[in-house]
């Protein structure tokens, strides 16, 4: 069954707002993208609009986007930490990094994963379950 609503994980960034970092109650809408791409949203609450700040420093440290793409690409295809460093020519670590981040903020990076990274939803499960799977054995 494919899931379709998605509640967004941004939350009001007023403090004057009862709604202020409340997460998951309704009350923010999209509101288009800024020209760099970064996604805009609005709080029907208060009527302030805001840009996305996803908090992901481990993701823009060392790594660009499109290897990040990859690498979780692989992970979704079940390949092993190992294959993909070698694949990639990223230190095991890098991967079992990358792996780690996901596995410990999961369903955090749903709408970043799919909306950041166009992964689709069915890749995004499965990276998780891979990254559940192989965290203590590998
Ligand atoms: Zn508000």
């Amino acid at each position: 069954m494919p899931r379709k609503a998605r509640k967004l994980d941004v939350a009001c960034p007023n403090s004057m707002c009862s709604m202020h970092n409340k997460v998951g109650k309704l009350n923010i809408i999209r509101k288009g993208s800024q020209t760099n791409g970064t996604k805009r949203y609005q709080c029907t609450n208060c009527g302030r609009t805001f840009a996305r700040t996803i908090n992901t420093p481990f993701f823009h440290k060392h790594l660009k986007k499109k290897e990040i793409i990859r690498i979780c690409k692989m992970l979704s295809e079940t390949n092993s930490f190992r294959g993909i460093a070698r694949q990639t020519d990223h230190h095991l670590d890098t991967i079992r990094a990358i792996a780690d981040a996901i596995a410990k903020h999961c369903k955090k990076f749903n709408d970043y994963f799919i909306d950041e990274l166009k992964l689709t939803p069915v890749e995004v499960d499965e990276m998780w379950s891979f990254v559940k799977k192989k965290k203590d054995i590998a």
